[in-house]
């Protein structure tokens, strides 16, 4: 069996990051961590965490540093995470987030934190071409829609283009994104952590890219 990892998958929205995570779990046969999921599924269950995210969100306020990082260090503490490691999506956000993530790991740490780049063109060409089922959420594109007249192929719900999938609101948010994540990508640049690979091409070759990134960093990537 391949090694487990400690990896961070940084990369803005439409860079493909979600898709790599789930192939990267697999290949490495470690959980993904998402916080974007984990925080949906305890607003579905109705949990004391979604409760507290889902009434923070109707008041139209950002999630604290403190309950997303509750949330992340619970997870990371499970066995499946501390036995073979993780994949690690949507945290940490900000050079505090990174701090404490490198606290909990402590006295190991991360492998390395991955930074899938795509051309912010690129990026919008996805996301305008996207198409979301409003039931399940699952993704289509006008590229790969349902199979029947715009009904979701897992659930049968509609499925739509979001209302902040306009280009401008893309726009604003990749700039807002580029601006916050670059001093976490100095953070993690300045402790050698960081590796840049572009999410250019199809996934497989990006995944392929990834791969050889980590195994560069742990020194065995002769040969691959
Ligand atoms: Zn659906």
């Amino acid at each position: 069996m391949v090694p487990g990892v400690r990896l961070v998958v940084l990369g803005k929205q439409g860079a493909g990051k979600g898709t790599q995570c789930v192939r990267l779990s697999h290949h490495y046969v470690v959980p993904h961590i998402s916080t974007g999921d984990m925080l949906r599924a305890a607003v579905k269950t109705g949990s004391a965490l979604g409760v507290k995210v889902k009434e923070t969100m109707d008041r139209g306020e950002l999630l604290g540093d403190d309950i997303i990082m509750e949330m992340v260090a619970d997870r990371l503490s499970e066995p499946d995470a501390r036995a073979r490691g993780f994949i690690l999506d949507g945290c940490p956000r900000t050079t505090h987030q990174a701090e404490v993530v490198a606290a909990l790991l402590l006295p190991g740490a991360l492998d390395l934190t991955v930074d899938i780049e795509v051309p912010t063109a690129q990026v919008l060409r996805r996301l305008a071409g996207r198409r979301v089922c409003t039931d399940c959420g699952t993704n289509y594109s006008v590229t790969t829609p349902p199979k029947v007249n715009w009904m979701c192929d897992i659930c049968g719900g509609e499925v739509i283009q979001r209302q902040d999938d306009t280009e401008d609101a893309i726009r604003r948010r990749l700039d807002l994104y580029e601006r916050q994540t670059a001093p976490l990508i100095d953070w993690y640049e300045s402790r050698q952590q960081l590796a840049k690979v572009s999410g250019t091409g199809s996934p497989d070759s990006v995944l392929r890219r990834v791969i050889r990134a980590i195994e560069e960093r742990r020194g065995r990537g002769q040969g691959r």
